[in-house]
């Protein structure tokens, strides 16, 4: 098969692994390589559904003897198969990249024959780069579920980011859909990405040319809607995979309907915008201090499709606004629907010289048709303008007590209740 066909072939199966942001790495050129890459990352372009291109993103084979039923490569399925070798993948990135078509590689594979030789021709791919080509660009490598110790050091040692896909939210949805993997399995990979992670960067802390072990970190993927899990069960595994193998970012890919798939997926793919929440609600648990159990609920599992998740929140939680922006601590201003963290930090360096008033909002260009309902500033005091909520007659009226004979009287004698 000629190298543009197996290109075409492998490049579109690649198509629905989502967790090709590269962000993170620093590489610096010494002068004598091809290429670098820098802390903020290569400059991503993105299809209209979303995922990022700027990388060659393919599959060293399309082949897999897994029997995984959301893909298209499942050993089950009649697609059309090719495989590279890996010094045909090397040619085409080097070649790409002189041309300026991307800035790096993102590879993937089916499993062929077992995980430790897969992991052996994605890392033969890696070495070929760094060492034969001397490209010094962005490598992200997947890594296989259960591969040995000594082969995911080695592919930690050629490439910027490692990623083993969690796939599901949940053991159970595995155990219908990909039988031959396991949650347990998956995190014990995980595990061992982040302990090397971990003692690289404590070498390197000590001895600055010490080899970096995957210093763009590790990252996963999960898929979307391919069975009945809730966000909060999706939410609930990000959570605790962030928190248990220092991941970088999880990746939630919404599941895209394959050619005869398996009776139990859902014909219709989610609606993309459920990707888009869960993004959001990640976003909100990582850096705005929310958990979980505040985004979803047991009455709610799911993330509305209409508001964005700390909206929901808000509305859910009124009885904690409005707040004012010129006393609240930095955590509850972040809580305010349409300020980011960005906007927060400068609302508080502002507030140290003066009073915060609604104008500021406007200049920090913070949405403010959202945000009034919700913030006190120095002019401005929602709460007074609130006539027409609906809990206005349960917060103007006083708990009904027996009164006291002397102050019976004086409500009497005044009419004042
Ligand atoms: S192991 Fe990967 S490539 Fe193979 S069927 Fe499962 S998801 Fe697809």
């Amino acid at each position: 098969m000629e190298l543009r066909q197996k290109l075409a072939i492998l490049a579109d199966a690649a198509k629905y692994d989502a967790s090709c942001a590269s962000s993170g790495s620093r590489r610096r050129n010494d002068g004598t390589q091809l290429g670098d890459t820098t802390k903020i990352g290569i400059c991503h372009s993105y299809t209209p559904d979303g995922r990022c291109v700027s990388l060659l993103k393919i599959l060293l084979t399309n082949y897999c003897i897994y029997d995984c039923q959301f893909c298209v490569n499942r050993v089950t399925s009649d697609t059309p198969r090719a495989r590279f070798t890996p010094a045909e993948v090397a040619h085409l990135t080097i070649e790409f990249y002189k041309r300026n078509y991307i800035e790096g590689l993102f590879l993937s594979s089916g499993i062929i024959r077992s995980v430790d030789y897969t992991m052996e021709q994605l890392i033969e791919v890696a070495r070929l780069l760094r060492y034969q080509e001397n490209f010094n660009g962005y490598i992200h490598l997947k890594t296989v579920p259960g591969a040995s110790p000594e082969l995911i050091e080695r592919a930690g040692l050629v490439a910027d980011r490692l990623s083993a896909n969690v796939e599901l939210p949940t053991q159970e949805d595995l155990d219908r859909l990909a039988p031959e993997k396991s949650r347990q399995q998956i995190e014990k990979t995980m595990q061992e990405m982040a302990g090397q992670i971990l003692a690289s960067g404590e070498e390197v802390r000590k001895h600055k040319s010490a080899p970096k072990f995957a210093p763009a970190g590790q990252s996963t993927q999960m898929i979307v809607g391919a069975t009945a899990s809730t966000d909060g069960q999706i939410l609930q595994t990000a959570d605790a995979l962030y928190r248990r193998h220092r991941l970088r970012r999880v990746y939630y890919s919404a599941y895209s309907p394959i050619p005869h798939g398996d009776d139990r997926l859902p014909p219709e793919p989610p609606p993309l915008i459920r990707e888009h929440r869960l993004y959001q609600s990640d976003w909100l648990i990582r850096f705005y201090g929310f958990g979980v159990n505040e985004l979803t609920t047991a009455a709610e599992p799911n993330l509305s499709l209409e508001m964005d998740p700390k909206l929901s929140w808000a509305l859910r939680n009124r009885d904690r606004f409005p707040v004012d922006l010129n006393k609240a601590p930095r955590e509850l201003l972040l809580r305010i629907p349409g300020l980011g963290v960005r906007n927060v930090d400068r609302i508080i360096q502002i507030r140290r010289h003066q009073s915060i008033r609604l104008d500021d909002l406007a200049k920090l260009r913070a949405p403010m048709r959202r945000i009034r309902a919700f913030v006190i500033t120095a002019d401005h005091n929602p709460e007074a303008l609130r006539i027409d909520r609906d809990d206005l007659a349960h917060r103007v009226v006083t708990p009904h007590v027996q009164l006291e004979l002397f102050a019976a009287a004086g409500s009497a004698r005044t009419g004042e209740v």
